[in-house]
């Protein structure tokens, strides 16, 4: 286990994640526990996930739109009510000198003190969670943390043409990677991240009654192997330190 800065101490945090429903798998119910304690949280979705699901329909532009309006109603149900989408091409993301200027750019705008990613490494025990989009998003969004967000000198463009100061975000939270060095009890916010998960419904109406069973099957073998108490339910993840 590792040292985490203390909620009270924070303000801001930013989530940047390559697919809508990507958070909600992955933290909404630690998202859940963020807004409840007042602070502010801002989602980055790099694709509108318009590879995912919905295989009749044949505009996957009407798709990408669905999948826009389903993670602004799941995120409104963890108390986000700043979503943000770049529009890239799902299931086609690199780890670019461009998004890695554009997701610094969110950065200086926003001032997290933490930054949720997806891992960029991949787990070998379990290879779902490591999408090549996923890795992508969460190099380049580690990039972003360090160096880019916070030297003046990289992408300077950011500070002379708009402004944008650098920022130092001390602390990124990785997940669905190989590694856990923490786990946030979510037992009582359970509900709202299977709320959540509903809200996209595209990909998850046809689970029925198996998404809560799968959901908490794993939340559950997440706070058995941190030691929780049983019954309890938790999410995962890598906190790796950035000051
Ligand atoms: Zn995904």
């Amino acid at each position: 286990m590792t040292t985490v800065l203390d909620d009270s101490d924070l303000s801001r945090v930013l989530v940047v994640m390559a697919h809508p429903d990507d958070v909600d798998f992955g933290a909404a119910g630690t998202v859940a526990g963020w807004t409840d304690r007042g602070l502010e949280v801002v989602y980055l979705i790099v694709t509108d996930g318009e590879a995912g699901g919905m295989d009749d329909v044949v505009d996957r532009a009407e798709v990408a739109e669905v999948r826009r309006a389903e993670q602004r109603a799941a995120a409104e149900v963890v108390g986000v009510h700043d979503v943000r989408f770049l529009g890239l091409p799902d299931g086609r993301i690199e780890p670019t000198l461009d998004l890695r200027r554009t997701i610094a750019r969110v950065i200086r705008q926003v001032r997290p003190q933490r930054v949720l990613l997806p891992s960029p490494d991949r787990d070998y025990a379990r290879i779902a969670p490591s999408h090549p989009d996923h890795r992508a998003v969460g190099s380049a969004g580690l990039d972003a943390v360090y160096p880019d967000a916070r030297n003046p000198h990289a992408f300077p463009e950011l500070l002379a043409a708009e402004g944008l100061e650098p920022w130092a975000a001390p602390e990124v939270w990785l997940t669905g990677g190989p590694e856990v060095n923490h786990v946030v009890d979510v037992t009582a916010r359970f509900d709202r991240k299977i709320a959540a998960l509903r809200a996209h419904a595209s990909q998850t109406a046809g689970m029925g009654d198996r998404l809560p069973e799968m959901m908490r099957a794993w939340l559950t073998a997440n706070a058995g192997r941190a030691g929780l108490p049983d019954g309890a339910l938790a999410e995962s993840f890598q906190v790796v330190p950035t000051a």
